[in-house]
């Protein structure tokens, strides 16, 4: 696919439409209409993913069973509430190339990782050092150095923020791994964003975890720009742990549910340090109410609380269109969607523009960061003005992410139309 020839015109993004296997799920999903009622160039999937037209009537669906059912419903709904989570299970192991022992939908993505943190991070006085990326997503960012003051710890002994060389953008993997080697047995835990939110960039996640493992630590990742973008195999990365979010590439809705994983390996330790909730417990005995707790073998003994259906239906309603589809043909198309792109934009000359994401496909996944030199938000106003839904970063970065699922070449072209002739603007 990544051979072939491209072409600089409205003609040949309508060709590659035509023979794309995947171009009729683009009619599954509402895409937002400007006022003339000609749709959004929308390119920000890795920010909030769009509607399925499906999950109205799925979320109709639970209203109405508990309108008609009550608590009955927990029983006798379509979907029976009380194991509601378990119909989820298999198609999010599918997508993160999971086990479903290892996969659960619960909570947001912060709220996982501060519970995988506190099963997963366990300092002692020699090795107590988290490793994260120097440009980790704030929450990220928040949610580490919070754990380390919370064992009693100063994040400036014990918090590692690995940084891009001088002049790059992006970090290479050489340089995480030796960092990890010589920080050694001080290193209780490393955790990075898989895939970076402001690059794009993907990380081999396997060389990491060998490496951190190596060296006594635990590796885990946060794969909120991952999950569904691109394909992880969380399972053979051997990685301790992940967590992720449902509403960027797996399109469910404003801050909806997370998802979360840990790895086999751990699926039957009672012993691991966990925060719990009756969710977590043997569903034997849950309703007894009385007994010690008994975790459920595997990630569903870190759930707290029993879920809400309404926001589930809306994971549930997306995970069956990936299902259907599967990441491999995902990735494929989104692998040759991501080159037209970047062989277009680059084509603008690199006087005035530079993409930051690394150019190796299997080093990003749908997303590109595109930096306009010169620019300020202004020239970012105009595209928005002319019709496109992407993403600015201060000080010059456009971040821009056609999405197998429903973007089409034809949306790309169009991006490329109008930021070219914005930068005649600038
Ligand atoms: C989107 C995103 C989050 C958001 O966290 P929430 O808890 O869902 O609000 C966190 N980390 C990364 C890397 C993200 O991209």
């Amino acid at each position: 696919m990544l051979s072939q020839t491209f072409e600089n015109n409205i003609a040949f993004a309508k060709k590659m439409d035509a023979e794309d296997e995947l171009n009729a799920y683009r009619s599954k999903f509402h895409i937002p209409l400007k006022s003339e009622g000609k749709p959004y160039v929308y390119l920000c999937g890795n920010s909030l993913g769009l509607q399925p037209k499906t999950t109205e009537e799925n979320i109709l669906q639970e209203l109405k069973d508990w309108k008609n059912l009550g608590v009955e419903g927990h029983f006798h709904a379509k979907n029976p509430w009380l194991p509601y989570h378990e119909f989820l299970t298999d198609a999010m192991a599918k997508v993160v190339g999971a086990k479903p022992i290892e996969v659960v939908v619960m909570n947001t993505l912060t709220v996982n990782l501060h519970l995988m943190m506190v099963s997963f991070y366990q300092p002692t006085s020699k090795r107590n050092k988290i490793i994260i990326e120097a440009d980790a997503f704030p929450s990220d960012k928040y949610a580490v150095e919070s754990q380390i003051k919370f064992h009693g710890l100063n994040p400036k002994d014990c918090l590692i923020e690995l940084k891009a060389r001088e002049g790059e953008s992006c970090l290479r993997e050489e340089d995480i791994l030796s960092r990890i080697d010589q920080e050694g047995e001080t290193v209780a835990l490393v955790m990075l964003g898989n895939t970076n939110y402001y690059t794009g960039q993907f990380f081999d996640m396997k060389k990491i975890t060998d490496c951190g493992h190596k060296n006594g630590a635990k590796v885990g990742f946060d794969c909120a720009h991952g999950a569904g973008n691109v394909e992880l195999n969380l399972h053979d990365s051997g990685c301790d742990f992940a967590v992720w979010c449902n509403y960027k590439y797996l399109n469910s809705g404003p801050g909806s549910l997370g998802g979360a994983f840990v790895h086999e390996r751990h699926a039957h330790n009672k012993e691991l340090p966990r925060f719990t909730g009756w969710w977590g417990h043997n569903k034997e005995t849950r309703f007894k109410m009385r007994d010690a707790f008994d975790p459920i073998p595997g990630i569903e003994a870190w759930q707290l609380s029993n879920p809400p259906i309404l926001s589930m239906v809306a994971v549930w309603s997306s995970l069956k269109l990936f299902d259907e589809v599967g990441m491999k043909k995902l990735r494929k198309k989104a692998t040759s969607l991501t080159a037209y792109l970047e062989y277009l934009v680059n084509t603008l000359g690199d006087e005035v523009i530079k993409i930051i994401t690394p150019s190796d496909p299997n080093q990003r996944g749908s997303q590109l960061s595109i930096q306009v030199k010169n620019a300020d938000k202004k020239m970012f106003d105009i595209i928005t003005e002319a019709g496109v839904i992407a993403d600015w970063r201060e000080p010059d970065v456009i971040r821009v992410a056609p999405v197998a699922m429903y973007n089409s070449y034809e949306d790309v072209f169009n991006f490329y139309s109008i930021l070219k002739s914005a930068l005649k603007f600038k």
